[in-house]
């Protein structure tokens, strides 16, 4: 706990409400971001687009809605993992190529954009934001001449990194992921209508039905005449990041064939073979820890109970507390229940520990509320390295456990004890090969080679122009 998800993209073709579907998807995939959100939606002829600093329902309405007409859409909720939060950098970008419309929304972090925007700008191109998503549409009009489906074909050619990509001109959508498949991306179906999601939890709520995942390497195409594939590379080794197994995706949704809560679950119980606790009790950080925390429970023979309660409703606009208060403020967003914990040997399952500070609290929390012990299990191996594919986790230094061996972590935390989740423990969780997914951030091994330098803030110092939140 404690990393900010990327962002959610979600695209529907051929649908009379494809941009009131888009907002409903966008609303499912919330949790992949709040600091921005968009619709871009073309009715055959142009593109209209619309964006806003905020939650969905903050930025769009009944009017806005239906001022965006058409049959086909795309929508996009941002967590900035490059370039600040400005509403400049707020997607779908919205371009003219040539005279032709064109929109995207990208999911991901593209690890050789600023050098690739360096040489764009050494002839000429004039950037608008600090998006590393803006240099896709500028190579996209460079490399118009041979038409919109060679010149995005040959722009993700040149793009090295995470991402999952949906173009949108008035008569065409484009759904395509990287050749490692780091970020994930679905499409589905709604009668005739083709639909993409970050998730397939998106899909449930219009009521579409999921066809499958967008392959490593491919692009799916589609128009009047239906969908076809593509594959503008060649597949590399499997790299799906694992976190959207451990934190980042919702449980209702299945990432390539895998239900998210039941992963979980599953982690949960090789936490429990690896990690036994005598306990009376097994609780988990709401919400993403709590189908870990049952799998636990279960797999030990312990009881489940709710020892924490989460306060959902905690704005952008919570003012964080002075040092002094600092207690104050971590029991406005969660609380232990004494009736619950008290004289209790207590497991305590987080889904991660990225920092060290929340969990600490959360310890300390359950023993104020009179946990006799608290014994900490992690349903993730050890964060030790950062995420250069579209995760915020800022550098090492700030990494606990890039430091501190897991002995030490349980006495800053001060529990009475610590298990983490094997890096074994957690594929055989999930029933695949180790080389099947990203394990960057555990084992500092990256399948997208990271140039020196590559951060959040690569991009910054151009022209951005929107309010700083
Ligand atoms: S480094 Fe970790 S968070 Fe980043 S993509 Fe890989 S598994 Fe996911």
């Amino acid at each position: 706990m404690g990393i900010r998800e990327e962002c959610g993209v979600f695209g529907v073709f051929g649908h009379a409400e494809a941009a009131r579907l888009t907002y409903y998807g966008l609303y499912a995939l919330q949790h992949r971001g709040q600091e921005s959100a968009g619709i871009a939606a073309s009715d055959g002829r142009g593109i209209v687009c619309h964006k806003g600093m905020g939650l969905v329902f903050e930025v769009f309405n009944r009017e806005r809605i239906e001022a965006l007409p058409g049959t086909s859409a795309i929508g996009h909720v941002r967590y900035s993992t490059t370039g600040r939060s400005h509403l400049v950098n707020a997607q779908p970008l919205c371009v003219t190529v040539r005279g032709t419309n064109l929109a995207l929304a990208h999911n991901g972090n593209l690890v050789n954009a600023a050098a690739i925007r360096e040489r764009l700008e050494s002839v000429g191109s004039i950037f608008q934001t600090s998006l590393d998503t803006e240099v896709v549409a500028h190579l996209v009009a460079h490399r118009q001449s041979n038409g919109i489906e060679h010149a995005i074909v040959k722009s993700l050619n040149e793009v090295k990194g995470a991402y999952a990509f949906l173009f949108m001109t008035p008569e065409r959508m484009f759904a395509a992921r990287d050749p490692h498949g780091i970020r994930p991306l679905s499409m589905g179906k709604l009668g005739d209508a083709v639909v993409f999601s970050s998730e397939t939890c998106a899909f449930d709520i219009i009521g579409a039905e999921t066809v499958r995942d967008v392959r490593p390497g491919e692009m799916i195409v589609v128009d009047s005449d239906g969908y076809r594939s593509v594959y503008f590379d060649r597949p590399a080794r499997s790299a799906l990041c694992i976190f959207e197994y451990i934190y980042f995706a919702r449980p209702d949704s299945n990432i390539e064939g895998v239900n998210v809560h039941a992963a979980r679950k599953q982690m949960g119980k090789v936490l429990a073979q690896e990690h036994p606790a005598d306990a009376d009790l097994v609780t988990g950080v709401p919400d993403s820890s709590i189908s870990a925390a049952t799998g636990y429970a279960e797999e030990a023979g312990i009881p489940y109970e709710m020892g924490l309660v989460k306060n959902r409703y905690i704005g952008r606009t919570f003012i964080q507390p002075s040092e002094e208060l600092r207690s104050f403020g971590v029991k406005v967003k969660l609380n232990a229940l004494d009736k619950v914990v008290r004289g209790k040997r207590v497991v305590l399952v987080d889904d991660s520990i990225v920092r060290g500070t929340t969990i600490g609290h959360i310890v300390n929390l359950l023993q104020d509320a009179g946990a006799r012990e608290v014994h900490l299990r992690v349903a993730s191996p050890p964060y030790r390295f950062p995420c250069f594919y579209g995760i915020d986790t800022s550098t090492s230094g700030e990494l606990i456990a890039a430091s501190k061996t897991p002995e030490e972590i349980t006495r800053v935390v001060r529990a009475d004890s610590l298990g983490y989740l094997s890096i074994r423990g957690l594929v055989k969780a999930l029933g695949r090969s180790e080389g099947s997914f990203c394990l960057s951030c555990f084992n500092g091994s990256y399948p997208v080679d990271i140039p020196a330098g590559a951060g959040k803030f690569i991009l910054e110092g151009g022209t951005s122009c929107g309010e700083q939140v």
